[in-house]
């Protein structure tokens, strides 16, 4: 009677154990139960059905000889594309177990170094530990709850930001949320200013951000100009790239890594069709060396949980020096007296763009 169930349904009987314990683990972890509720139910259920306890410690049926290291390219939510180190850089999918996930402390993200192992029950690649992090881009959340700051590219050096001066026009907020995602996670950040060959020179508000970020770099894919200075700011580095749909990411991603194909605005006239649907790695190596992360979930950066006063304290350029010089310690520098802030704009050395930004944050959904 099961044999007929499983020959209908084409799969192996000795492997649905397996497949019932892949997790949508992502979403336990952004939950934030990783470790209590579900994991309860994990133990009682593997109580009853014993088989399962064969697979209850990670490394199980895992002998050393076949756990390798490896770099994290690609993330989804049951699996993650893994190259394994060595010449033959040969890329595997690692599944996530339940019980593994909960000893990996951390839910792996692209660029992340890990450690999988084979199967010698299966065959198949898990994903046993994720070593430690020398960096991480993470989505600003309350301190302390570290579960729900999510980590959207591990062991990075710096963050690359890219805009367009037009088409479309530059956005402000749009940078700014960079700005504050970066310096929440300690990272430099570099600004590129694409599409320089629709306008004669560096439009001047936007020249403000010159001073707060740790490079503004001009660029155009349309005819090359600047690209040796980008690609020198990235040499053996570990770069994040993100910026809004349309300003030429795609494009400027092809032009630094020949062979990442990624897809651009344009139709291709070749099939008529479009876009193309496959998906590509989401790490790219440079030919000078060092690595692009082209992470398209980057792209709507939310300040989730994000507290006012974190804010009015850590918004980008307010407190070049990091020190809080307010007289109020829960200026919020709208109208309060002594506001270092509001002086600032009155002499002109905060710019009033700066500030419309920063009120426009202040008062969006998402804070
Ligand atoms: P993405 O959405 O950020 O990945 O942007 P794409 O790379 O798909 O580019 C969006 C559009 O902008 C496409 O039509 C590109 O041809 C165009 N584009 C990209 N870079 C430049 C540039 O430097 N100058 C101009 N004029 N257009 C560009
Ligand atoms: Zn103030």
């Amino acid at each position: 009677m099961e044999d007929k169930e499983n020959s209908q349904s084409g799969r192996n009987p000795k492997r649905r154990h397996l497949r019932n314990r892949r997790v949508n683990a992502m979403e336990y972890w952004q939950k934030g139960v990783l470790d209590d509720v579900p994991a309860k139910e994990r133990w009682s259920r593997e109580f009853r059905d014993p088989r399962l306890k064969q697979i209850k410690a990670p490394e199980l049926n895992m002998p050393e000889a076949l756990q390798v290291h490896g770099l994290v390219l690609n993330v989804h939510r049951r699996t993650c594309i893994v190259r394994i180190d060595g010449e033959a850089q040969e890329q595997v999918r690692a599944i996530y177990r339940a019980t593994a996930i909960e000893e990996l402390g951390e839910f792996p993200a692209v660029g992340d170094r890990v450690v999988v192992g084979q199967s010698t029950e299966d065959g198949d690649y898990y994903l046993l530990r994720v070593l430690p992090r020398t960096s991480a881009l993470q989505r600003p959340g309350t301190r302390g709850r570290s579960h729900q700051q999510l980590t959207q590219a591990a062991n990075i050096d710096q963050v690359v930001i890219v805009c367009s001066v037009a088409q479309p026009e530059f956005n402000y907020g749009f940078a700014d949320r960079f700005l504050l995602a970066a310096a929440t996670s300690n990272l430099s950040l570099i600004m590129v200013l694409n599409k320089m060959d629709l306008v004669d020179e560096i439009p001047a508000h936007i020249l403000d951000f010159a001073e707060i970020v740790q490079g503004l770099i001009p660029v155009s894919c349309e005819n090359g100009q600047g690209m040796d200075k980008l690609q020198k700011a990235l040499i053996g580095k570990s770069s994040v790239f993100s910026g809004q749909s349309g300003v030429g990411k795609s494009s400027l991603v092809n032009i630094l890594v020949p062979d990442a194909e990624l897809l651009t605005g344009e139709v291709r006239s070749k099939d008529g069709k479009g876009r193309h649907t496959t998906t590509s790695s989401s790490l790219f190596d440079l030919p000078q060396g060092g690595v692009v992360i082209d992470t398209p979930g980057i792209r709507a950066l939310g300040l989730v949980d994000y507290e006012a006063i974190d804010l009015a304290r850590s918004f980008p350029g307010f407190f070049p020096d990091g020190i809080f010089t307010c007289k109020f310690n829960d200026c919020l520098h709208l109208e309060e007296p002594g506001c270092a802030v509001q002086a600032a704009i009155e002499k002109d050395e905060i710019p009033l763009q700066r500030w419309l930004s920063y009120e426009r944050i202040l008062n969006s959904d998402s804070l």
